[in-house]
């Protein structure tokens, strides 16, 4: 049995502002917050599990649907915390059923998100930041002029919100194989450097891989980073998904210029980093991404250096085929250049698919993000 500690005078009409939200507080964090409400220390591990269990495998979102927990205890909980997910702004949905969603956050900032439904899975790619401070030459998020880190709260939530909008809530005792969800894969490919808001994206891969959280299996999570070196060791350590990585060129000239944190850390820096990722095995390899330029970065040349680059290192390559947005300074690669290039990469034993650029109609393929409100803005001051 516990009670709510109200300052004086505000009784249980305490407004919404002032709860905790308690979205993306991970187990150890959670506790400690429950612990401090009240709860009994021997029941703590316990009441974490259940409430855990009703946010992320129920979408619970109101502490009075938690059903096996104590009426009073329910109420004391629900005057001092909220469970709180971004709000809904606007959602496109592509011809090739791509669903892009914007969210707005609690100080108006927004983000968007993507869901990409194939035969086999679900994918959702998440964002890490409002926009983002690496300045990729191709990319348009890069473009956007504000930038901030996500709270762990945003990032869990945007996997809230869209089984919300999935209606994928199973019934009571009935969880789904990762194989057979609707969301079955997050990839951490949205706007912002994932690697540059480590620990809100550590806490949200830890609940998104807990069986009492989200439950998905380590291997359907892929953090995807320009190169941040220090954080891919890091994140082999403390985080353990799968890793991408967005590389993109070959050599230290070209790649400067396509993704300017190669100046930070150049190539050489990066694949030292990447061959000691304590995670790298044939059944986690890495996904190389490569974004195909016309006449920058796609010839034979570099198709021979990129399998040069990667040799040794259990991979994959992702060949992109580049995604247009207005204003943007280049052209994509022709059908045949890319088919060429994969086959110099399939000839030296790895599999390239070439991606199949999703929701183009609505501007939600790769690179393309950049919030709504940002691109009107934009368009105001260029007319
Ligand atoms: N900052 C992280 C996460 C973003 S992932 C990273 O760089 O990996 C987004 C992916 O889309 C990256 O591989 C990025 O390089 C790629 N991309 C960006 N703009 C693109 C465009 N216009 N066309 C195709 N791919 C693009």
């Amino acid at each position: 049995m516990t009670v709510a500690v109200y300052p004086e005078g505000t009784a249980s009409s305490v407004s919404a502002d002032t709860r905790v939200n308690i979205v993306g507080e991970t187990r150890e964090s959670l506790s400690a917050l429950l612990l401090a409400h009240g709860t009994d220390r021997a029941r703590l591990g316990m009441r974490t599990a259940q409430i855990w269990q009703w946010i992320y495998q129920k979408g619970v979102r109101g502490f009075s649907e938690m059903t096996n927990l104590a009426r009073d205890y329910r109420l004391g909980l629900q005057d001092v915390f909220s469970i709180q997910v971004p709000e809904l702004a606007l959602r496109q949905v592509s011809l090739d059923g791509t669903r892009k969603y914007l969210f707005r956050l609690g100080d108006g900032k927004e983000i968007e998100s993507v869901y990409i439904p194939e035969q086999d899975r679900g994918t959702l790619c998440i964002s890490s930041q409002v926009g983002c401070t690496l300045n990729c030459a191709f990319c348009h998020t890069g473009t956007q002029a504000m930038v901030r880190n996500l709270t762990a709260a945003e990032i869990v939530g945007q996997i809230l919100a869209v089984r919300d909008d999935l209606g994928e809530w199973p019934e009571r005792g009935r969880h789904p194989k990762n194989e057979t969800r609707l969301l079955s894969n997050i990839v951490f490919m949205g706007m912002g450097e994932p690697l540059y808001n480590f620990d809100s994206v550590r806490d949200t891969v830890r609940i998104a891989m807990d069986g009492e959280g989200i439950s998905l299996s380590r291997r359907r999570i892929t953090l995807s980073t320009a190169g941040v070196v220090p954080g891919i060791h890091r994140a082999g350590e403390e985080i353990g998904c799968r890793l991408a990585v967005s590389l993109h060129a070959t050599t230290d000239e070209i790649r400067d210029r396509l993704v300017p944190i190669n100046r930070k850390w150049n190539i050489e820096t990066l694949f030292a980093a990447l061959r000691s990722y304590p995670k790298l095995s044939n059944a986690d390899r890495i996904t190389f991404e490569y974004v195909m330029l016309k006449d920058v970065n796609d010839s034979d040349a570099d198709a021979r250096r990129l399998v040069k680059l990667i040799k040794g290192i259990p991979a994959k390559i992702n060949l992109i085929p580049f995604n247009h947005w207005p204003g943007a300074q280049f052209e994509r690669s022709t059908p045949e250049r890319i088919r060429e290039f994969a086959s110099i990469l399939f000839h030296a034993g790895y599999a390239s698919p070439i991606r199949t650029p999703r929701g183009e109609d609505i501007m939600a393929a790769c690179g393309q993000l950049k919030s709504a409100s940002e691109r009107s803005r934009r368009k105001k001051q260029e007319t």
